[in-house]
């Protein structure tokens, strides 16, 4: 989002807030560079559907309370969960759907949450991917252990 007063490429959110209609978010944001503050309007037309059938905004909000069961006692602050939350919502975005199962979020999650904490995201991976046997965890650590290789290899 670039600043309408200097171009700065980045910006800051201090504040979001759902229209009365739900279908708009509009956020207050600040340029880091010259410290000026614009708003935003946003599609909210992000939609979930819950296994029940039930139809919801998308809500970040609900994305940390998910993840932060998995990081319970992990060295994970709220800012790093608000990072994964925003991640998900990004990428989720970047697909161009404006509906999206419950599910799948849980999948957009394990990306980004691997990233933050590798034990996190097993035992995340483990919910939403219903792991059901100790080989299912063998498998998703032997894929972690690969990575690893992989990334000191080319290092
Ligand atoms: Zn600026």
């Amino acid at each position: 989002m670039h600043c309408p007063f200097c171009r700065h490429p980045d910006s800051r959110v201090v504040d979001t807030r759902s229209s009365d209609d739900g279908l708009s978010i509009r956020r207050r944001r600040q340029c880091p560079k010259c410290d000026r503050r614009f708003t935003t309007t946003e599609s909210a037309s992000l939609l979930v559907v819950k296994r029940s059938g039930v139809v919801e905004p998308f809500s970040r909000d609900k994305v940390i309370e998910g993840v932060k069961k998995a990081c319970q006692g992990r060295p994970v602050t709220d800012a790093d969960l608000a990072t994964v939350a925003q991640s998900v919502e990004e990428a989720i975005r970047a697909t161009g759907v404006s509906q999206i199962d419950a599910n799948d979020i849980g999948l957009a999650v394990l990306p980004p949450l691997r990233e933050l904490d590798e034990v996190a995201y097993l035992r995340f991976a483990s919910v939403y991917q219903a792991f059901e046997s100790l080989e299912d965890f063998e498998s998703a650590i032997e894929g972690l252990r690969r990575d690893h290789e992989t990334q000191g290899a080319a290092e």
